[in-house]
């Protein structure tokens, strides 16, 4: 029996009957659980959230302290491979099988477990999902959508039993984004980022003014520059931080103290590439610790609701003395990652 209850337009926002006591998502592949204390468990189902952060990224979420200036991207498409559309009929989103790339970001953006990955692919689970089991009870609200952001705040934190999907996986999806066109990269590494907690301005395409890839800031408060770089041109990572440096000093009244540059890549860089050795050099001459860190790393910390804060993104940084950020990741998600040693250049260079 299905027991939800919500059919109508956009206009109409659901709230919901009552808020659960717990939100537990057993299993990766299947939504979360609702417990209440005196009622029966219901499996959840998407509520429609006006705001919608399976698929959007907010305006604060693009907005970085003190360097709003800055032009930047305006999409606030949250999908980098814009797998994810919108089923008038249900009022939810719908998730493109044959596009998605189950990277898992709009699976931790869902404050209600609604959407699961199974066998590398997303579903958002509906009222139509399972019409034998009881689901998530709404009911339909003219208007209001403060109302309905309220009660989605009192919701209690979504606890998870199993992280998005298994560790070996963010090889794959760094793979499919490493033959992806560099709008694809940046916009991955944008939601990535956001996913962890953070807040991107992406620089909009064409701009010749700075030619930054784009600011950020993590929880904690580190900012600065974003380089993103999934091909073999690392050292080019590098100069381009230079650059940004400066301009974010010269130009938005940054101190280079204040900045934390992030080079964000594919795989880390080869030894033989001279990229460490470089990072070390800009290191002693100008006192300035360029950051770097895989798409897959951030991915590990997403997967598994860990936020990318400014402690996180210290302790990845990994050119003194090691080029692996190995131990740093596993102390972040607190276990052990189950990723062989060098694949795919996610933890440690390859070679
Ligand atoms: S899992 Fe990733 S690729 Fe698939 S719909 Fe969600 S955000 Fe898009
Ligand atoms: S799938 Fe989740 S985040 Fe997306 S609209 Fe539905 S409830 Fe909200």
């Amino acid at each position: 029996m299905s027991i939800f209850e919500h059919k109508g337009d956009r206009k109409n926002l659901r709230l919901l009957t009552e808020v659960p006591q717990r939100v537990v998502k057993e299993c990766a592949s299947a939504p979360a659980k609702w417990i209440f204390p005196n009622g029966p468990d219901c499996v959840s189902s998407c509520i429609a959230c006006a705001d919608e952060p399976c698929r959007k990224i907010g305006e604060s979420e693009q907005s970085v302290p003190g360097i709003d200036a800055l032009a930047g991207d305006l999409s606030s498409v949250l999908c980098p491979v814009n797998a994810i559309g919108w089923d008038a009929t249900l009022e939810t989103p719908k998730i493109d099988p044959d596009t998605c790339i189950g990277c898992g970001l709009c699976v931790a953006r869902c404050p209600v477990g609604a959407i699961s990955v199974l066998e590398g692919i997303a579903t958002v689970a509906t009222d139509q999902s399972q019409e034998s089991t009881p689901r998530t009870k709404t009911m339909p609200l003219s208007a209001g959508q403060l109302e309905q952001q309220d009660q989605i705040a009192e919701l209690p934190t979504l606890e998870s039993a199993e992280p998005i999907a298994k560790d070996i996986g963010v090889v794959g999806v760094t793979e499919v984004l490493e033959n992806s066109s560099e709008a694809v990269q940046k916009a991955a590494v944008r939601s990535l980022l956001v996913a962890a907690g953070g807040s991107v301005s992406l620089s909009r395409k064409g701009d010749v003014h700075t030619r930054m890839d784009g600011t950020y800031a993590t929880k904690g408060g580190a900012l600065g520059s974003l380089e993103v770089e999934f091909g073999f041109d690392s050292l080019e990572a590098l100069r381009a931080s230079l650059d940004d440096v400066a301009v974010l000093e010269s130009r938005y009244g940054i101190p280079i103290a204040d900045q934390v540059p992030l080079v964000v890549c594919g795989g880390l860089p080869r030894e033989r590439q001279g990229y460490w050795q470089v990072v070390l050099d800009i290191d002693r001459v100008l006192e300035l610790k360029i950051r770097t860190a895989t798409a897959g790393a951030m991915l590990l910390l997403v997967w598994n609701r860990k936020p990318f804060t400014a402690q996180v993104l210290d302790q990845l940084t990994p050119h003194f003395g090691s080029t692996s950020i190995r131990s740093q990741i596993e102390a972040a998600l607190g276990r052990p990652v189950d990723i062989p040693r060098g694949l795919g250049g996610i933890l440690e260079p390859e070679k």
